[in-house]
């Protein structure tokens, strides 16, 4: 019995779906516990492709109970249209396998226009997906969010309150001349997604005690990566949750100690998507993968930033998370290379640094120092045991296990749940 946490180790889009969908196999529950639909998990089941934003990638095993969080911010009409279209692919959705945390925070129509208004007025651009998450995370800080027991009440303070922040919004709007929102058309088109999400709407940590009590194994699912954590990642181009695992507990309600297993996932190289310092960026290797057809945004579709696996960050990523192994994923991707650069510091000002610094303009300035490691230079797409890695991809894995001190043990070979090596 382990209750597991899975985080990326980097910018997120490390392939943390497909490790969650493994390790659900021996879980009973899977946990969401921050972020919003900004996140896209891929998961390939079956043959079948699903992109999932909010809803936990267990939702596929229908004999698994998917919880969201309190430290998850909703919009309910795009959960809605999630549930939808998993539903139209055959996915089975009902109460007794997804519950929503009465105590998770909405996003609101205003919250999405907020989002357009402050990216607009913003001298240094963060790049957000615009789905509204950062001002819903501003206001629940600020104390003037919306909760989804609120919103499942339909209560008269509920409307009175929603209508007095829509115009609130809708002046500040006006001063830049965008479109003001139908408070009227919010309110119905909210309130009927009240009532579609009140079955779900429970408290989501009493039914996880419940079931730690009843010997249950928990599985969180981290969304996003280390990098972005709005306290640890590279401040201010991050999102506005806690991405590490100590995120998971406070948006759970599941205390530290009854954690057992902290899995970082990450990638064979680093990929960024959107604004922000990152050290090995490599553009001859960005063209390469996008050629490929590979790196794409998920959610987004925007093409990632490439580039070498930066092991400084893997190495604070693991400290800050307490990461008890590692999972590394697309290490097929490395396969055509006859050399792979792996960078172990930086360099500042003449120093060496074995972390990263707090400021983004010396992150910027860093200079990586790599070691260059022979490639493998053949197809790891079919191998499916440790033993049967070549020699070259062994020594890949064991420096980036020196370096970080955390041990690997799941390496990807391909997208499939299959192609994952459990050492
Ligand atoms: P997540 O948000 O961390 O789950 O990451 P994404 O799902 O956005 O990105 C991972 C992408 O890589 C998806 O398209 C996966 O299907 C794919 N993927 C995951 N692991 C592997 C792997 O080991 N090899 C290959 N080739 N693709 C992988």
């Amino acid at each position: 019995m382990s209750n597991t946490i899975v985080i990326g180790a980097q910018w997120g889009d490390e392939g943390k779906g497909k490790i969650v969908d493994l390790l659900t196999d021996r879980a009973d529950v899977v946990v969401r516990a921050q972020g919003g639909n900004n996140a896209g998990h891929t998961v390939i089941n079956d043959g079948h492709q699903y992109i999932l934003h909010l809803i936990p990638s267990g939702i596929l095993w229908p004999e698994k109970l998917c919880v969201i969080g309190n430290g998850v911010v909703m919009d309910p009409v795009a959960i809605l249209k999630e549930i939808d279209g998993l539903v139209e692919d055959g996915i089975e959705i009902s109460p007794k396998n997804l519950s929503i945390s009465d105590r998770a925070h909405l996003v609101m129509p205003f919250h999405r226009e907020m989002d357009a208004f402050k990216e607009a007025n913003r001298a240094v651009k963060i790049g957000t997906t615009k789905r509204g998450i950062g001002p819903a995370y501003g206001d629940k800080i600020d104390r003037i969010g919306f909760r989804l027991h609120e919103l499942v009440s339909g209560s008269a303070s509920f409307v009175e309150r929603l209508h007095s922040r829509i115009e609130e919004c809708n002046r500040l709007f006006e001063t830049v001349g965008m479109a003001p929102i139908d408070a009227t058309a919010a309110e119905e088109e909210l309130l009927a997604a009240g009532r579609r999400l009140a079955p779900y709407c429970a408290d989501t940590v009493a039914i996880l005690h419940r079931e730690m009590k009843a010997g249950r194994m928990l599985l969180f699912e981290g969304a996003q990566g280390t990098f972005l954590d709005v306290d640890q990642g590279t401040y201010p181009y991050v999102t506005s949750s806690n991405t590490t695992s100590g995120g998971a507990c406070t948006g759970s309600g599941v205390p530290p100690h009854r954690i057992d297993r902290v899995v970082g996932v990450t990638k064979a190289y680093t990929t960024r998507v959107g604004e922000g310092p990152f050290p090995t960026q490599d553009d001859a290797l960005a063209d390469r993968f996008h050629g490929m057809g590979r790196e794409f945004g998920a959610t987004t579709g925007r093409k990632r930033r490439c580039g070498w696996l930066d092991l400084v960050l893997v190495r604070y990523a693991a400290m800050v998370n307490g990461f008890t192994e590692l999972a590394i994923t697309i290490l097929d991707g490395l396969d055509d290379c006859a050399e792979i650069p792996i960078c172990s510091h930086y360099e500042l000002d003449g120093k060496k640094l074995t972390l990263p610094p707090a400021s983004i303009h010396d992150l910027q300035r860093v200079v990586p120092v790599y070691e260059s490691l022979p490639g493998w230079q053949c197809d790891l797409s079919q191998v499916k045991r440790w033993e049967d890695l070549p020699p070259q991809a062994h020594a890949y894995l064991a420096r980036i296990e020196t370096e970080t001190e955390t041990p690997v043990a799941m390496v990807g070979v391909g997208p499939s749940r299959e192609q994952t090596i459990v050492r």
